[in-house]
């Protein structure tokens, strides 16, 4: 489903992305975990191109995104895109804010809409709060409605990049917890975070980088357990 090939990226001297191989496949989910600095934001920021590349090729369901003649527009909103910052409209209800692209860019009426928001919400777990605008909502909620935002859109591909970090501790899981539910339904996933038990747990495979460059991939119970790189067990030594 996703496809990157060959990929390099530098910021003026510094190679930030240093020829990066990877594949996930349609239905998996992978975490992309290393030490701050290794390039994973950049990594995951390329797939939807809201970085450019320098070198090599990048597909995400048959998209060159890269591509000269590939519509940004259209393909961003076919893969959804979570931030550690949730950036919901303030003046909107979580139900407007999850209802307005569909709206804007898919030209559904409002009644249709409305009515998708409110079931994608209380799907996760938010069906009294369709009415709340995000100042009353915990973090914890308005990154739940955040997801539902994306997953409004029916993307074929979710990315996040460290969902949790901005979180209170009691919140994370509930967010965790959201995440693997849409695992479980069969959605392409690549998420950055630093939550090992998660990554551990859900994700299929985790992707670990270092220094721009991808050192190892691999299913979660073998890195956890016996990673392959001295790198690998460096970075595990202080955060497990
Ligand atoms: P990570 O997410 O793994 O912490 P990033 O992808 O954010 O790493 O950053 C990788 C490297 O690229 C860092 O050294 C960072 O300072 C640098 N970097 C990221 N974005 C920019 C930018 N827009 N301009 C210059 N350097 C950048
Ligand atoms: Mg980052």
């Amino acid at each position: 489903m996703i496809t990157v090939k060959g990929v390099s990226k530098s910021f003026g001297k510094h190679t930030v992305l240093s020829d990066i191989d990877l594949e996930v496949p349609e239905s998996q989910t992978y975490a992309l975990i290393g030490p701050s600095g290794a390039g994973k934001s950049t990594l995951i920021r390329t797939l939807n191109a809201l970085e450019g590349i320098d070198d090599g090729e990048i597909t995400v369901d048959g998209v060159p995104v890269h591509g000269k003649r590939t519509d940004l527009n259209d393909l961003r909103s076919r893969i959804g895109f979570v931030f550690q910052s949730f950036n919901l409209y303030p003046h909107l209800t979580a139900r407007q804010n999850v209802s307005l692209a569909p709206r804007k860019v898919r030209g559904r009426s409002r009644a249709e809409a409305d009515e998708r928001s409110a079931e994608l919400l209380s799907s996760l777990g938010l069906g009294d709060k369709l009415d709340a605008y995000p100042g009353q909502l915990s973090g914890g909620q308005q990154q739940r409605v955040a997801i539902a935002r994306s997953l409004a859109m029916d993307p074929t591909v979710m990315l996040f990049d460290e969902p949790t970090s901005a979180l209170d501790p009691e919140m994370i899981k509930e967010v965790l917890d959201a995440i693997r539910r849409l695992a479980d339904t069969g959605m392409t996933m690549v998420i950055v975070t630093h939550e090992m038990g998660f990554a551990r747990e859900v994700c299929d495979a985790v992707v670990f980088m270092a220094d721009g460059r991808i050192v190892e991939v691999a299913p979660p119970d073998q890195f956890f357990t016996a990673p392959g790189s001295d790198r690998a067990r460096d970075f595990l030594g202080k955060v497990l």
